[in-house]
């Protein structure tokens, strides 16, 4: 069987944090095919859902896999600081300061003004990553993984929603203002990924594509996660040109997302919101997508053969990441289907 020295995974927030976390339980106890606790895992994370506020820079999916991984998450809420209090929040409403529906945590707020000090100063947004994580990554916890931004350069998240008010009968919302603020109960007219076409991949993307021995798409969300960081420019040829395999697990499980608004994000792009259909939005990379292999949920079992059919190998297992040991199966599970020799 051949050994997993490098795994590369690219993620969104909480769906792909969770997944890394399960990963790394699985290598370290042994129970990915091929896989050690010496297998180093590169974690390639969307920053087009960062933003400005308040002056800060805030790089919500980076800031998930670092929290996450680091222990230092609030694993109720999936994202943020375990033990956060919201005194900040409190005072700048208290000046009537806009927007108050995106709340910052005070112990967050610390990781923000490191990172806006640094990015002032004239540091990339990877050499700041790089610095956060020296707290985060450490041998305790998340020992063996770097993080890395998709790219240092801008790039946003925006939506197109309907709104009568406005003469074109449309507004532009930035994707947190989407996500926190209309709940994403909206429909989704578009997205736009603003300077998406501008940007380059950050250092070590690219190598780390190149040369990891198996490339994992988690069950992120499958545009404003994964899509994002495939649109940078070269990071989708990379994937596609790779010599490891590549190998998918649905965010989708039955006829909704687990968590989140992938099914929002897929209707606006015309993309059905099954676990196939995503799987078949990648694409099998010998025509001409980015997937050898996609897993979807024990209960889509029936839309194996339709994968199958679009040259995606697929199989069906649990995909609920209800503890580590049930995310570890899914690493498992994911590695064996497409490492040969690990089935
Ligand atoms: P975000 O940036 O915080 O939205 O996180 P991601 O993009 O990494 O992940 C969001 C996706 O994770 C959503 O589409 C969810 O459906 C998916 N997700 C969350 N928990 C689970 C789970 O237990 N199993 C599966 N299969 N998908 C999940
Ligand atoms: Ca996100």
């Amino acid at each position: 069987m051949p050994t997993l020295r490098r795994v590369t995974v690219l993620s969104g927030g909480v769906g792909g944090a969770r997944f890394v976390q399960g990963l790394l339980h699985g290598l370290r106890s042994g129970t990915v095919p091929g896989g050690s606790a010496d297998t180093e895992v590169t974690v390639v994370a969307n920053t087009a859902d960062d933003w400005w506020i308040h002056g800060l820079k805030v790089c919500p999916d980076l800031d998930t896999v670092m929290y996450t991984l680091g222990d230092g998450i609030d694993v109720e809420r999936g994202w943020g600081r375990r033990d956060e209090t919201w005194s900040a929040r409190t005072e700048l409403e208290a000046y009537g300061v806009e927007p108050t529906w995106f709340g910052l945590g005070d112990r967050d707020i610390a990781t923000h003004l490191v990172r806006t000090q640094m990015l002032e100063a004239g540091f990339t947004l990877s050499q700041v990553t790089e610095a956060l994580c020296r707290r985060w990554l450490t041998p305790v916890h998340g020992d063996g993984v770097r993080l890395l931004p998709m790219s240092d350069d801008r790039v946003e998240t925006h939506v197109a929603v309907a709104d009568p008010e406005s003469p074109s009968g449309r507004r532009v919302v930035h994707f947190q203002e989407y996500w926190v603020r209309l709940r994403a109960a909206v429909p989704a007219e578009t997205v736009l990924v603003v300077g998406q076409d501008a940007a380059t991949p950050a250092p070590g993307v690219l190598e780390a594509i190149a040369g990891a021995d198996l490339v994992v798409l988690p069950p992120s969300n499958p545009v404003v996660s994964v899509g994002t960081i495939l649109g940078v420019p070269g990071v989708r040829d990379a994937v596609r040109a790779t010599s490891a395999p590549v190998v998918g697990l649905s965010p989708i499980v039955g006829a909704s997302h687990v968590h989140g608004m992938a099914a929002q994000m897929l209707t606006s792009i015309g993309v059905e919101v099954s676990a196939s259909a995503v799987g078949i939005h990648y694409g099998a990379r010998e025509r001409g997508g980015v997937l050898d292999g996609w897993l979807v949920d024990d209960r889509d079992a029936d839309q194996v053969a339709r994968l199958e059919d679009a040259g995606v190998r697929a199989r069906a297992v649990p995909l609920m990441m209800s503890d580590h040991d049930a995310t570890a199966a899914m690493a498992a599970a994911a590695a064996s289907l497409v490492v040969d020799g690990a089935a």
